[in-house]
């Protein structure tokens, strides 16, 4: 089983369900080709394919374009279901920096076929995240930047104000389809300059003022 990691605290809090939303930045739904949907794209990873700061990707051998992708994740902290955005936004009790690490040849078959991305998101460390900063700790301005780097050149540089549908919005319409509790982690979307990394590289990848993390590709 695995836990959350809090900065500060030693909470015991074991992760939920991982709720992923995609196309939340403009640019980078563009960059592959996607219109901007009218509602956020959901789609889910096991809470066993997490790995904190400082562990590896380990990069599958049945895929030739593994893809960096960094996001705001949100910690859930109390059980809701069809709340309104007030709610909605009380229940978010903290945040993290996020990788949704993306099989992105995989992902392009499926889509052509028309069959479920899950097996291109969700893989063994398919979702690397930093420690957790408790809202009671930072409160988010919402126009924080969002970078991140490979082997110390930047890739992806953005702000979290250039989210189309805010933590908020994002929590009240999952909100509307599932149940989410305690322990659920929700990764809001990445902005463009997704690409792909092969094994030896290095990730650090930052939220202005919410954490940082680092990671390395293996096979
Ligand atoms: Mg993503």
């Amino acid at each position: 089983m695995k836990y959350i990691k809090f900065k500060n605290y030693e909470y015991q809090v074991p992760i939920g369900k991982i709720v992923c939303v995609g196309r939340n930045y403009a640019a980078h739904a563009k960059e592959l080709g996607n219109e901007v949907p009218e509602f956020p794209v959901i789609f889910l990873k096991a809470a066993s394919n997490v790995i904190y700061s400082g562990e590896a990707v380990i990069h599958p051998k049945y895929s030739n374009n593994l893809h960096h992708e960094v996001e705001l994740v949100l910690y859930i902290g109390d059980t809701i279901k069809n709340v309104n955005e007030e709610e909605a936004e009380k229940a978010i009790y903290g945040y993290a920096v996020g990788l949704d690490m993306t099989l992105r040849d995989l992902q392009f078959e499926f889509m052509k076929k028309g069959d479920p991305w899950t097996l291109a998101k969700s893989f063994d460390t398919s979702a690397v995240l930093s420690d957790f900063i408790l809202k009671e700790d930072y409160k988010l301005r919402g126009d924080e930047n969002i970078i991140l780097k490979v082997n110390d050149s930047i890739r992806q540089n953005s702000s979290i104000k250039n989210m189309m549908f805010s933590p908020s919005k994002i929590v009240k319409y999952i909100s509307e389809k599932m149940t989410l509790e305690k322990g659920d982690l929700i990764f809001t979307g990445t902005p463009e300059g997704v690409g792909r990394v092969v094994p030896g590289d290095k990730i650090f990848a930052e939220i202005e003022n919410v954490g940082s993390l680092e990671t390395y590709i293996v096979e």
